[in-house]
């Protein structure tokens, strides 16, 4: 069993939750689980150890983060291959993934100044309150104490990373819940830090169940604010919790982006990014391309190219170098997909490719491409997270923005055309937290704002100065000079 992490101090439990390796279904490791009581404890010693965290020069945080992506960065095959284990993400982009952690480290004991340094105000330019010509009113900005952290199963790596880094630099201390399917990697980087000198106390890994763990986080006195990756169904419900407790809430949520295709698309470009928007991750990533539009005119020609595109990946163990697509997380998630298609079928989608169970073991889906889809179907209103894609024609510009904006979420879109004048119209009309124009629905930087509109998200945006603000809090602190 391997250890949770109470603070700095590696704790077996009672409880334990098994790892299950997706690509083959069975158990790889256990870890230890945590209760309320460990929770609160660990809030406990959070809340002691922010204020030292907080006392420390902002130097010696940033220092602590550098020298963790320096260790990231030497052990990053071997966190890649935990990650790409537990995650069943395809090796290739379980290094990514760990190398962009590794940035947001680095961006976070960077960006923390600019964010944290304050100003002074000219209050001698407003006439109330009076006699300001003699003060100094400075503003500085204040970590908000103990931040609980709610990490999702599909980027168990950047995560991590996104929800730690920007507010250990900013002197929260942070209690993450990681998801019950890949604790692995969280426990690894959390362990990590301490490695790097971080103050023991402030940060504690604590894997167990969402309704255990993640509830006992939120109803805790000590913890001021929520940073959520997750389902739309689970944020909302936690944010409304949370939110009459007063706590701070930064929610990133569920996402069912549109890809809309043009007439005069550079149709070979678009075929190629919608693949890999969609199918990336096996489908399992936030803003993967998860309805795909494509004007009347084209479509058949799209649609042809897709399905070629999508019975070309090559599916297998996400450790093989080789490996384009591997399995979803779950047989649930799998039941799930099967679900959808069934139900699309039933209302008239044309099945192009795909639509079954692959490879013997553990919970692999066939690349599947369904045409017409027709906007009542499930498919083209909730978020399928896996790899099934949905296509459906439009015929006006009008009806295309009616189409991708029909669904609760919004958090990004992609427009292919040749026409630029066009992309900028739509993108206005499009109701999204990101517009990508003859490109992925997938980018995100790191360093900037990310997150939706509606349904997709609630709160502030996650990003590393953005998050750094949200978890922060203003001061204003006024100086009177009169003699
Ligand atoms: P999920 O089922 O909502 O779980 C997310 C986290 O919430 C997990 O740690 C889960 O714990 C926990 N949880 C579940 N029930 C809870 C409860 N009652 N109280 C407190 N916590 C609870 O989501 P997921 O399947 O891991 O991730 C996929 C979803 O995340 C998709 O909807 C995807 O779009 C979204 N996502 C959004 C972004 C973004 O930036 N907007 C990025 C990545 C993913 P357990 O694992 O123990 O159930």
């Amino acid at each position: 069993m391997r250890p949770l992490l109470l603070g700095a101090e590696p704790l077996l439990s009672d409880k334990g939750i098994p790892v299950i390796n997706p690509a083959t279904g069975k158990a790889i490791d256990t870890v230890a689980a945590a209760d309320e009581a460990l929770v609160e404890q660990a809030a406990e010693r959070a809340r002691e150890a922010h204020a030292k965290l907080a006392a420390q020069p902002l130097r010696e945080r940033a220092k602590v983060l550098l020298r963790a992506a320096e260790l990231l960065q030497e052990r990053s095959e071997e966190i890649a291959r935990l990650l790409a284990l537990e995650a069943g993400k395809p090796i290739r982009d379980a290094r990514v993934e760990v190398l962009r952690a590794a940035s947001v480290f680095r961006l976070a004991a960077e960006e923390a100044r600019f964010v944290l340094e304050g100003k002074v105000h000219r209050v001698d330019a407003y006439d109330y309150p009076p006699g300001n010509e003699q003060r100094l009113v400075m503003e500085v900005r204040e970590p908000l104490g103990v931040i609980a952290a709610v990490l999702p199963f599909n980027f168990p790596a950047n995560s991590f990373a996104h929800k730690v880094a920007p507010n250990l630099a900013a002197g929260n201390a942070v209690l993450v819940k990681p998801a019950s399917a890949t604790p692995l990697t969280a426990l690894e980087m959390g362990r990590l830090l301490y490695e790097a000198g971080l103050v023991p106390g402030s940060l504690s890994v604590l894997p167990g169940s969402g309704a255990v763990v993640g509830e006992a986080l939120v109803r805790s006195r000590h913890v001021d604010g929520i940073t959520f990756t997750g389902s739309t169904q689970v944020g909302l419900r936690l944010a409304s919790e949370a939110a009459a407790r007063g706590k701070r809430l930064m929610m990133e949520l569920g996402g069912s982006d549109p890809i809309v295709v043009l007439e005069d698309a550079d149709l070979e470009r678009a075929v190629k990014v919608a693949l890999r928007a969609r199918f990336e991750y096996a489908g399992q990533n936030c803003n993967a391309g998860k309805r795909i539009l494509v004007q009347a005119s084209i479509f058949e020609r799209f649609a042809s190219a897709y399905a070629e595109g999508a019975r070309a990946l090559r599916l297998g163990d996400p450790l093989d170098e080789g490996c384009e697509m591997g399995p979803v997380i779950s047989a649930e998630a799998l039941q799930r997909l099967e679900e959808y298609l069934a139900e699309a079928v039933a209302r008239g989608a044309k099945l192009l490719t795909g639509g079954t169970r692959a490879l013997e073991q553990g919970f692999y889906y066939a690349p599947t491409v369904l045409a017409h889809v027709p906007p009542e179907a499930k498919a083209m209103r909730e978020e399928v997270f896996g790899p099934l894609a949905p296509l459906s024609s439009f015929e006006s510009e009008a009806e295309a923005v009616e189409v991708a904006n029909a669904t609760h979420y919004g958090l990004q879109a992609a427009i292919f055309t040749r026409d630029l004048g066009r992309a900028l119209r739509l993108a206005r009309q499009l109701r999204a937290g990101g517009v990508m124009i003859n490109d992925s629905t997938r980018l995100r930087w790191d360093a900037l704002p990310f997150g939706g509109v509606k349904l997709s998200g609630l709160g502030g945006r996650e990003g590393v100065r953005s998050t750094i603000y949200g978890m922060t809090e203003p001061k204003i602190i006024s100086l009177n000079l009169a003699p």
